[in-house]
């Protein structure tokens, strides 16, 4: 056993270490697309493992299974980062692309042996595989930084992989003797950039699955369950962060409370659970007529609030009304229609400049007045006239 051996085990090693992440990673959530790169590396580990440390077989047919390993390699990538994006995995063209590239492999291997012609098929090959996903993931609307990552790593593989053995073709007309072809510069290079690119693509997916799983605990914290609306926190993040593009763009904005009429009579009367249906009906309900930028959440018990942006008081109004009489329809498939509730909603709209607390308050005060007035009713916030002293006015 001499150094050597150890420097051969570097990128099996590498290729183990991030299969062991990914599968990590994958135990946490059970994303299919994290399986997939923890099958990438594993494929990539066993490939450098069969090249470099294996027996060496008769007619170098060791190289047949650690070639196809590295095309598997890039087949499962490429479908770890495709399936990330919820995109049709091109399985079967990735996989005539492989079958191809192993029977022009074998053809260079046994019919008419030559190392670099190997090279190039398998390079190739892998280049395809990769321009899949350049292709898959061109159309997709890349909105953080590491769906670009992701795009540009993709890009520059399939570009690598692809364009330069056809320039080495091209300037060399091929290489007949292998060590010539392993001691140039131009090999060096490339192995140098295949490394880095591949150790580069592990790291942004890796990055990628701690964004998507840090965004799925942010949604389960800020989401209320049984609603299917935001929760108080959730909706107090957003609603403020909305108030505030609203006051920037000079837009105007409204929030809508609602809280269901003698709750607690049905809760009592009729149980939990009939309770906690209406409740999902209730939101099932908002969800499905409030327009698709308001920010809704369940603020309490069977208390509720509306943030729209861009509704002044007439579209306030007509959605307060729309909520409150709908509610009934909503329900029927829940519950018996006898046990629905109605709702009262107060409804404010923001002056330039009202923080989201004041505009609570206000909504709060229009709500408690539906509710003094008999229930079952809309009103809004009238601000109190401001009253003039009489000297000096
Ligand atoms: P009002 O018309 O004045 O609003 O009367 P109310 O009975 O609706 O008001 P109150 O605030 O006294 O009652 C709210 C009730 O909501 C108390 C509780 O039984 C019920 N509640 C709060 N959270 C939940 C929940 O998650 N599920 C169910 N089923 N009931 C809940
Ligand atoms: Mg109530
Ligand atoms: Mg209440």
């Amino acid at each position: 056993m001499n150094g050597q051996f150890f420097i051969s085990l570097l990128n099996p090693g590498i290729g183990f270490l991030f299969a062991i992440a990914f599968f990590l990673l994958w135990l946490n959530r059970r994303e299919r697309y994290v399986a997939y790169a923890a099958g990438a590396y594993t494929a990539s580990a066993l490939a450098f493992l069969i090249q470099d440390v294996g027996p060496v077989l008769p007619m170098e047919l060791q190289r047949l299974p650690a070639n196809v390993g590295f095309l598997l390699t890039g087949v499962l990538f490429a479908a770890a980062i495709i399936k990330r994006y919820d995109l049709p995995v091109p399985w079967r063209a990735m996989g005539v692309t492989t079958a191809v590239s192993t029977a022009i492999f074998i053809w260079f291997l046994l019919g008419q042996p030559g190392i670099a012609a190997r090279i190039l098929t398998i390079s190739i090959g892998a280049g395809i595989i990769a321009s899949m996903v350049v292709v898959a993931l061109w159309p997709v609307e890349k909105r953080h930084l590491i769906d670009r990552v992701l795009f540009w790593v993709a890009a520059f593989s399939a570009l690598n992989l692809i364009v330069r053995p056809v320039v080495l073709l091209s300037l060399r007309g091929g290489f007949d003797n292998y060590v010539g072809f392993q001691q140039s510069i131009y090999w060096t290079t490339v192995q140098f950039t295949q490394a880095m690119v591949s150790v580069a693509a592990a790291i942004s997916l890796m990055v990628a699955v701690a964004i998507d799983q840090i965004a799925e605990l942010r949604r389960e914290a800020d989401g209320d369950n049984l609603s299917g609306l935001l929760n108080r926190r959730g909706f107090e993040a957003q609603a403020d962060a909305a108030l505030r593009r609203c006051h920037d763009e000079a837009q105007p904005v409204a929030l809508l409370v609602a809280d269901l009429d003698r709750f607690k009579s049905i809760n009592d009367n009729h149980g939990h659970a009939v309770g906690d249906a209406i409740i999902a009906a209730f939101g099932a309900h908002v969800r499905q007529i409030g327009p698709a930028h308001m920010v809704a959440g369940r603020i309490g018990g069977e208390e509720f609030a509306l943030l729209v942006p861009g509704a002044g008081i007439e579209a306030a109004r007509q959605l307060a009304e729309a909520v409150r009489t709908g509610l009934q329809a909503a329900c029927t498939d829940r519950i018996p229609a006898s046990l629905c509730p109605t709702a009262s909603l107060g409804i404010a709209i923001a002056p330039p400049g009202a923080t989201l607390s004041a505009l609570m308050q206000e909504a709060d005060q229009a709500l408690y007045e539906a509710k003094r007035t008999g229930r079952n009713r809309v009103r809004t916030y009238t601000p109190k006239p401001v009253r003039l002293t009489a000297n000096g006015g």
